[in-house]
């Protein structure tokens, strides 16, 4: 398909709404809203309009029919979205006048536009590359503020940048071995020691954005969290204090195979997908002996456990249940009630039934100490404490193989240097890594399959 023939859509939502947009891009876009745009102005020719400025008038259909009244921009190739020429229709919102203006246009030759084919433009002409892309789906969905905050700034370049420096970086390694290569006698030859350590610092950059990902698709895509305790430790305080934070969206999703009801709220930015609040509410423990093997379950699939204790109370067989199901698992223990002045347990104390690795922390659940701590926990237990809070993050899956693969050829690469293995063997391994980080802007080439697909996921209209 031409890339750049006229395409429309609703760059809005359906419904009653102050205003809906219809969004026209490619050739022919504004002589086709010309030809249904009646300007108030009557001396007004919206072909030499100047580029992003508003106008008053009307849409009108075949028979000269007003359709709305609307005001309008044109956007001029190239500094549009798309870098086509962009017009856009601002109508009354309500589902009659747009849905018909829309309608209008089709008739008139542009065509339905598919699923993020506006922002797939935007991509094929360069004007953003593939990371920035996937970071404007990010942002339209993203379920807490943290996770627009690290769409935004990958939407700006940031994680895009890190990639074009390293990319750089190893574009100079591997010329400058090309040059020995082609050339053994006009150049001198870098030393092993000195080329292994340039090659290690883009090493450790990737490694870093590796470290990062897995935290990073958690503030996008949140984290499967079980909360698990016996009756009475606080399970449902905790819950209601966490809710507190920015409100969390509520998805109910009763009648999944696996039958727990999932809540999502947001700590700090993190979003957790609280699994079997039902069992929470209820106040059915998840540990009490008919509960233990829904526990296991909910355990099994969860990233995250957060174990609750009652730092007031004995621990009891149910308690050791509990502890039994976090081996292996990424988890916390959360001692509760450490307001009450008969506290018994400390950190100190708990820790002999633990591994060691699982950090420990007070909490009062009634009193919303200790809430800081948690966040820093969980951050610290998913970025494997190397992570900060600030950093640029990837926050996708994709993102995060190929990263990997940097890694891997990266380390193959200082290893063949240090045992002065032939160059062509260290500038294979370069080359598969500068590859594999431009698959992540989109720059290496990419199969069809896998533009298609993250575009498919867009909404139609952006
Ligand atoms: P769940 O069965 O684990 O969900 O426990 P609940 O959240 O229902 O709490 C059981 C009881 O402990 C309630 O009376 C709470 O008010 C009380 N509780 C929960 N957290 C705390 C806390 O941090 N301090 C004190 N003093 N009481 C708490």
């Amino acid at each position: 398909m031409q890339q750049n023939d006229l395409i429309a859509a609703l760059g809005t939502t359906l419904g009653e709404a102050a205003i809906g947009i219809v969004r026209l891009s490619g050739e022919g876009a504004v002589e086709l809203a010309a030809c249904i745009f009646k300007p108030r102005k009557k001396d007004l020719d919206l072909k030499k309009i100047a580029s992003h400025t508003m106008h008053l008038g009307y849409i009108c259909g075949n028979d000269g029919d007003v359709i709305d009244e609307v005001l309008i921009t044109v956007m001029r190739a190239p500094h549009s979205y798309t870098r086509d020429d962009v017009v856009e229709i601002y109508c009354h919102g309500g589902i009659i006048p747009v849905r018909r203006v829309l309608d209008l246009v089709l008739k008139k030759g542009a065509r339905l536009a598919e699923p993020g084919e506006f922002t797939k433009r935007a991509f094929l002409s360069g004007r953003i590359d593939l990371a920035q892309a996937e970071a404007v789906l990010d942002l339209i969905r993203a379920q807490s503020n943290k996770g627009a905050e690290l769409a935004c700034r990958q939407l700006r370049g940031g994680v895009s940048d890190k990639i074009k420096d390293m990319r750089n970086q190893l574009k100079r390694i591997m010329a400058e071995i090309e040059a020995e290569i082609d050339f053994p006698d006009d150049v001198d030859p870098v030393p092993p020691g000195v080329r292994a350590q340039q090659i290690k610092m883009v090493e450790d950059k990737a490694a870093e954005l590796v470290r990062g990902s897995s935290l990073g698709r958690v503030y996008r895509e949140g984290l499967r969290t079980v909360l698990l305790g016996k009756p009475n430790v606080g399970k449902s305080t905790l819950m209601n204090l966490l809710l507190d934070e920015e409100r969390a969206l509520v998805t109910e999703v009763p009648g999944t195979t696996r039958d727990l009801i999932e809540e999502m709220l947001v700590v700090e930015g993190i979003p957790l997908r609280i699994v079997d609040t039902a069992g929470i509410r209820e106040g059915v423990g998840l540990v009490e002996s008919l509960g233990i093997e829904r526990a296991k379950k909910a355990v099994e699939e969860a990233e995250l456990v957060l174990a609750v204790f009652d730092a007031a109370d004995e621990i009891t067989e149910d308690d050791l249940r509990v502890i039994e199901l976090l081996k292996g698992k990424k988890a916390i223990i959360l001692l509760n009630k450490v307001d009450l002045k008969e506290k018994i347990q400390g950190p100190h104390l708990f820790g002999q039934y633990t591994d060691g690795d699982t950090p420990i922390i007070e909490i009062s659940a009634k009193m919303g100490w200790g809430k800081e701590k948690l966040v820093d926990a969980i951050v610290q237990v998913i970025g494997g404490g190397q992570i900060s809070r600030e950093s640029d993050l990837m926050t996708r899956k994709r993102h995060q193989i190929a990263m990997e693969k940097v890694v891997d050829r990266l380390q193959s690469a200082v290893k063949g240097v240090e045992a002065e293995v032939p160059l062509e063997f260290i500038a294979l391994d370069l080359w598969d890594a500068w590859s594999a980080l431009g698959e992540i802007t989109g720059e290496t080439a990419l199969p069809e399959e896998v533009i298609n697909a993250i575009f498919e996921e867009f909404c139609i209209g952006k």
